[in-house]
């Protein structure tokens, strides 16, 4: 498995069960728009289990002009995005705040400089050199994975059969023909994507100052990368936290488990009654960032005995598989049972295992 999050979702997809049908092009997906104080909006994804997994988004509409956090995977979604902005207000967006450097925080940056042209991108300055080397340098390769599956998949659709010649069920082979479709929509729009990168980028907190509004952006320690942010509205109390806090289940895709801990220790110490998540639903109480520091906790004690007893990956990933917390995170829903797996239980115990084992740092891509 790659260490990307673009690239892990292409995998992590077939995993997901029961996803509607797409036409050709890449699905309609549900949102919410929410007012969450005066000029404060969330675009929040309703499905955060969906085939194409997508940012949400924090609008902070000032007296002149509007701070923007997180543009979604690519320009087709940064539009969607836009144009629910444009319906708000007619104030020009003057900032974009891209929280880390996954493809799905900033895929659709060129379309608010295309409707914006004076708009400056804001991030840390290790997510800026990460979205170098993690999106643009990988992203041939990404795109040519992308064409692989859906030839893949349209094999099985048509044959009813997988690789090995096994026959798929009716399910599976639907399955096959969606995936298909989105493989197909998605690497042309990768294509076609004009990199716009963050061009103003700062170390531990910048704070700007828009009329009487004070929006506060905030790098809290390493996390789910080394270089997220949380944007943070000390008046209105609302936080959006990027992907350091993500709903119905965490991603852990090239993290830093043990750190990540105390880093959601000054989130939650943030006096911020309103949480954002870089996916999924809008938080009002502690309950579930509680739940995910408590998950790492368990992750990095378990991963650390296990490698302090001399157990190898494998013997590891027997032993850690987190299936108390699978139950906690996924209920009884195979889908989110398998996200969870795919997008957290698989990649934190082989990183944390080579964490606690003292192995240097892998490249972000
Ligand atoms: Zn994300």
């Amino acid at each position: 498995m790659r260490n990307r999050h673009g690239a892990l979702l292409c995998s992590a997809v077939l995993a997901l069960a029961a996803a509607p049908a797409e036409p050709a092009g890449l699905p309609k997906k549900p949102y919410d728009v929410l007012k969450l104080a005066e000029g404060v909006y969330a675009f929040v994804w309703k499905d955060p289990a969906q085939n194409l997994i997508e940012s949400n988004a924090l609008f902070v509409v000032n007296d002149r002009d509007v701070l923007v956090v997180d543009t979604g995977m690519v320009p087709s979604t940064g539009r969607v995005m836009a144009a629910e902005l444009k319906k708000l207000t007619d104030r020009p967006v003057r900032y974009v705040v891209n929280t880390h450097w996954h493809d799905d925080h900033h895929g659709g940056n060129e379309v608010y400089r295309e409707l914006w042209p004076g708009v400056e991108f804001i991030a840390h300055r290790d997510t800026r050199e990460d979205i170098f080397g993690g999106t643009y340098g990988a992203r041939a390769k990404y795109i040519a994975s992308l064409e692989d599956g859906a030839a893949r998949y349209e094999r099985w659709a048509a044959t009813g059969k997988d690789d090995e010649g096994k026959p798929l069920d009716d399910g599976r082979r639907r399955r096959a023909g969606e995936l298909a479709a989105l493989d197909r929509g998605l690497a042309p729009e990768l294509a076609a994507i004009h990199n716009t990168p963050p061009d103003l980028t700062f170390d531990d907190r910048l704070i700007l100052h828009r009329g009487d509004r004070t929006i506060e952006v905030l790098w809290l320690g390493l996390g789910n990368t080394r270089g997220d942010v949380v944007v943070f509205l000390p008046r209105e109390r609302i936080a959006a936290t990027g992907d350091l806090f993500v709903q119905p289940v965490p991603f852990g895709i090239g993290s830093y488990y043990e750190d990540w801990i105390s880093t959601l220790g000054r989130v939650d110490a943030l006096e911020a009654d309103v949480l954002v998540p870089g996916h999924g639903a809008v938080q009002r109480d502690r309950a579930y960032l509680r739940q995910v520091e408590a998950l790492l906790s368990a992750l990095v004690t378990e991963v650390k005995s296990a490698a302090a007893s001399g157990a190898t990956l494998e013997e590891t990933r027997r032993k850690v598989t987190l299936a108390d917390w699978k139950a906690k995170f996924a209920g009884n829903d195979p889908a989110l049972e398998r996200a969870f797996d795919a997008f957290f239980v698989a990649p934190a115990v082989e990183r944390a295992w080579r964490q606690a084992r003292g192995e240097k740092d892998q490249p972000v891509s």
